[in-house]
């Protein structure tokens, strides 16, 4: 850790301030393309979390009756600062997380889909009605907030993934606790400072920063109702099964293992490209990165094109214009992605581009590594059964769709997966036998827009609803259906009434 006291410091925000952490322990930021500082990132104490709970849980009191258009009217200013304050966001996602300029905008821009859909809370969030269930008695809905939500974060989509969380769960009346990615929380703290100048009241966003313990504290908290995580299958269970232990709803959204299928009748070279942009874009550290493609009967001869065009991206920095992939996150994450194509290479799977050690020009100490081909990859490689996080592709033959539908079903995950083809009965065939939760025909990742909800499925996820669209609002409300009767001055009563019959 850089001991330079002149460095900045990321601040926590608990009860509408920035507030300097009195921890000891703190972790650099860096700048994965450079290995600069950028920022020291706190752990955290116990007190300074637990007065992040507590503001959250103080401002619930009134911000559960702040009227919906209030609550809407914050989320269509916040949208506005935004798209103001987009460059300078992404030049500090940038710089932090390393994806490149163009992709940290749409980083930010997916993220301000949610918000503003946010923004449309007064018909999300409405209740349900029936008139006269019994005569003169009508039952509906209230979709009421649970109270103190929290999120966990990862450091692959920074701006995107805090915003699929706080502003659904603070336009239903919610108030939050986020623990952003202590690899990457600037620009997750940037976007929390522009929600409270959109209008956020004190205490009703909160950002602690840390590590499992923080993890661990919001779990266990008995003031935290429901808690969003997304991040790794390994922490996502932990977060699942400690949550809910303690009696909280819980969404976890967890690794990956995308597969895609081409057929023989696709478009060539459309095919090809989204191939390579998925595979490799964001340097593969995308959880609906594309990590696996099956390629079927003729689609087999392709290789040596797709191979050609993997080469013809440009390996660098994410600051510099024209860069396809940028470094990986940090030098831990490149010792693995680098061992892991040794482990491939070992396990018999044939290498037919090697990205290990690429030259780039102005940044000898980025953490790159470019595009990697492994073809004859079979389901027990290490290649195969890990999520490798970078831009590795492993390449598998089928000689039928079906074949490669039994493949892609076998494999644990159900994050998402494509298929690429002109034919309709082909997709159409695809998309009822296929068990993976989001499906691209001729798309390479398919993450649905904030009018639906991300719907990942079996080993990459856990609980029933998903972040964003209508699931979301489910997730953070409780419903209470109410029957009422109301008697006229005049009525006359009744016998008593001893049957549950209305
Ligand atoms: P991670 O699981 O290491 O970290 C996620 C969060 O958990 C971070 O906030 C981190 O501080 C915390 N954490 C880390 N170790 C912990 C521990 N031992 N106990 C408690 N908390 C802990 O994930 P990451 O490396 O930041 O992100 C990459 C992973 O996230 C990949 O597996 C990727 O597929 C997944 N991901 C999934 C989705 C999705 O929607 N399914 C989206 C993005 C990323």
């Amino acid at each position: 850790m850089s001991q330079n006291t002149s460095t900045p410091t990321v601040k926590l925000l608990i009860g509408g301030e920035l507030v300097e952490s009195r921890s000891s322990q703190w972790r650099d930021v860096v700048n994965p393309a450079t290995q600069e500082v950028l920022a020291r990132v706190p752990f955290a104490t116990e007190d300074e979390m637990n007065a992040a709970v507590a503001s959250a849980r103080e401002a619930f009191k009134t911000w559960r009756k702040t009227p919906i258009g209030a609550r809407a009217r914050v989320f269509l200013k916040y949208q506005q600062l935004i798209r103001e304050n987009m460059k300078e966001l992404a030049a500090l996602l940038t710089a932090e997380q390393g994806k490149t300029l163009p992709d940290a905008e749409g980083d930010i821009f997916r993220g301000l889909e949610v918000v503003e859909h946010a923004a449309n809370i007064g018909t999300l969030q409405m209740g349900e009605l029936a008139n006269n269930v019994a005569s003169g008695v009508d039952t509906y809905t209230l979709n009421q907030p649970l109270g103190v939500c929290a999120g966990i974060t990862p450091f692959n989509f920074p701006a995107m993934i805090p915003l699929w969380m706080f502003p659904m769960a603070i336009a239903t009346g919610n108030t939050f606790v986020l623990k952003p990615s202590e690899q990457d929380p600037m620009v997750t703290m940037r976007l929390a400072e522009l929600a409270m100048e959109a209008g956020v009241p004190p205490g009703v966003l909160n950002v602690i920063h840390g590590g499992a313990d923080a993890v661990n504290l919001l779990c266990d908290h008995p003031d935290i109702k429901a808690v969003s995580f997304v991040g790794s299958t390994k922490v996502g269970t932990h977060v699942y099964n400690r949550a809910t232990a303690n009696g909280k709803r819980a969404q976890c959204m967890m690794g990956a293992k995308n597969h895609a299928i081409v057929l023989p009748d696709a478009h060539k070279q459309q095919t090809l490209n989204n191939l390579a942009g998925a595979a490799f874009g964001a340097a593969g550290q995308r959880c609906m990165a594309l990590s696996v493609v099956i390629l079927v009967g003729e689609a087999q001869n392709w290789l040596p094109e797709l191979v050609e065009k993997a080469k013809s991206l440009k390996i660098g920095a994410g600051v510099e214009a024209g860069t396809d992939v940028g470094p990986v996150v940090s030098c831990a994450a490149l010792d693995r992605v680098s061992s892991l194509i040794a482990a491939g290479e070992k396990d018999g799977a044939k290498l037919v581009l090697d990205g290990r050690d690429p030259q780039v020009s102005g940044y000898a100490n980025g953490n790159f590594v470019g595009p990697t081909i492994f073809a004859g990859v079979t389901p027990e490689m290490t290649i195969y059964r890990e999520e490798i996080f970078g831009p590795v592709l492993c390449v598998v033959s089928a000689a039928t769709l079906d074949e490669a539908i039994a493949f892609i079903n076998a494999n644990p995950n159900g994050n998402g997966t494509a298929l690429f083809t002109r034919s309709g009965a082909a997709a159409r065939h695809f998309q009822e036998e296929i068990d993976v939760g989001q499906v691209g025909i001729n798309v390479p990742i398919p993450v649905p827009v904030p009018l639906f909800s991300f719907t990942g499925s079996r080993a990459s996820k856990l609980g029933d609803l998903g972040p964003y669209g209508k699931q979301v609002v489910q997730f953070y409300t409780q419903t209470k259906t109410v029957t009422s009767r109301w008697f006229d001055e005049d009525e006359v009563g009744t016998a008593v009434n001893t049957t549950i019959t209305l």
